[in-house]
């Protein structure tokens, strides 16, 4: 298990600052998930962790030992990397034990076909082991490539985008096995340290001991993911952790007046903004309650989303599991209320 360290790490390609100073400190065994939006730096910052590109300026190092800075560079193939690719990049020349084999020759394993049927059969593949990559669905190319990147026992593991190509079963499943092969819950498997790239906040919320969230080129957070979920940096983080509803409104004299209510603000701003996460929000006639019309119902299987406007005509959205009791009407004029401590509150 190797620790990684960036320090104001940066990488322009193109003319373009893919990645505009990030740093951050992975420590050994601890799976860390890049998260954020399309074209935000995810792939390149594992790229240059990797070694497949070199930064324009910061370093990187390994266990304290140097790796790139903008004059240096070990190489890829010397910096003992597992890799796991969205494509699954299997050589489709080789067989599936091959295509395992192929790191274990390179590393001059001591028994590499004891090695790789061993992980053939952990990722549930050893079935397999005969055919050609070309002949596999992509959940059992997942599996192959997975027990590819394993084999070596790699000190560090880097997935880029892991599960985006499989269906929702299949991903619950890769993403609990990956898991527990990255945490050396089999006792003859290594753990390792794990960064994983993912726009998809559940897979980082399932797996990340840290959550690393990107925009633009830069970490705008970093930190455990209930700490990001609870207390988000900004709005973007809130919106890539799942649903929000939002309401941006001027404030006057400290006071910032939205549709739920009146919050007192601690800073002299011109204008706020209130986010609110749909499941947050509850039927109910408190004293903090508020009115919002009821426009439609919209069976989600284990949940229901509603679909309310709030006095000022903005359209929110509410879900929750069961609305039995209540049972309230499209076009009704409904009672809600918010836990003050749910109320996210940010100004510009
Ligand atoms: P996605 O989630 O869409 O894969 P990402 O967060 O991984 O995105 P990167 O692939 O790291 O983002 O790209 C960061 C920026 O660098 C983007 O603006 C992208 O257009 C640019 N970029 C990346 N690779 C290249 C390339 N080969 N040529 C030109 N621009 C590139």
């Amino acid at each position: 298990m190797r620790s990684i360290s960036l320090a104001d790490v940066s990488c322009s390609i193109q003319g373009k600052n893919a990645v505009n100073g990030i740093s951050l400190n992975i420590k050994p065994g601890e799976i860390v998930c890049f998260l954020g939006p399309s074209g935000c730096g995810k792939t390149t910052s594992l790229r240059l962790i990797g070694g497949i590109v070199a930064p324009a300026g910061g370093q990187i190092s390994f266990d304290d030992e140097l790796v790139s800075n903008s004059k240096f560079q070990v190489p890829p193939e010397d910096r003992h990397i597992g890799f796991l690719f969205q494509d699954f990049a299997l050589f489709p020349h080789l067989s599936v034990m091959q295509n395992v084999l192929f790191g274990l020759q390179m590393q001059k394993h001591d028994e590499p076909e004891a090695r790789a049927g061993r992980m053939l059969s952990l990722t549930g593949v050893s079935h397999l082991a005969e055919r050609f990559p070309g002949t596999l669905s992509g959940g059992e190319q997942q599996r192959v490539a997975l027990a590819r990147a394993l084999a070596p026992a790699p000190g560090l593991v880097l997935m880029d985008e892991p599960f985006s190509n499989l269906d929702p079963p299949l991903r619950s499943e890769m993403r609990r096995l990956t898991v527990s092969l990255l945490r050396g819950e089999h006792s003859d498997i290594s753990p390792a340290t794990g960064i994983i790239v993912t726009h998809d906040a559940a897979d980082a919320m399932y797996m990340a001991d840290k959550i690393a969230v990107m925009s633009d080129g830069q970490i705008v957070q970093y930190d455990k993911p209930e700490q990001i979920y609870e207390n988000p940096a900004s709005p973007l983080v809130v919106k890539l952790m799942g649903a929000s509803n939002e309401w941006v409104g001027d404030v006057t004299n400290g006071v910032f007046s939205t549709p739920i209510g009146d919050f007192k603000l601690e800073t002299s701003v011109a204008s706020a903004r209130l986010m609110v996460r749909p499941y947050h929000l509850n039927f109910g006639d408190g004293e903090s309650s508020f009115k919002a019309r009821l426009t439609a119902i919209r069976n989600q299987g284990n949940a229901h989303s509603l679909e309310i406007i709030l006095s000022d005509g903005t359209i929110w959205e509410v879900i929750g599991d069961d609305f039995s009791n209540t049972r309230p009407k499209i076009g009704d004029e409904v009672k809600f209320q918010i836990n003050p401590e749910d109320v996210m509150l940010f100004t510009d």
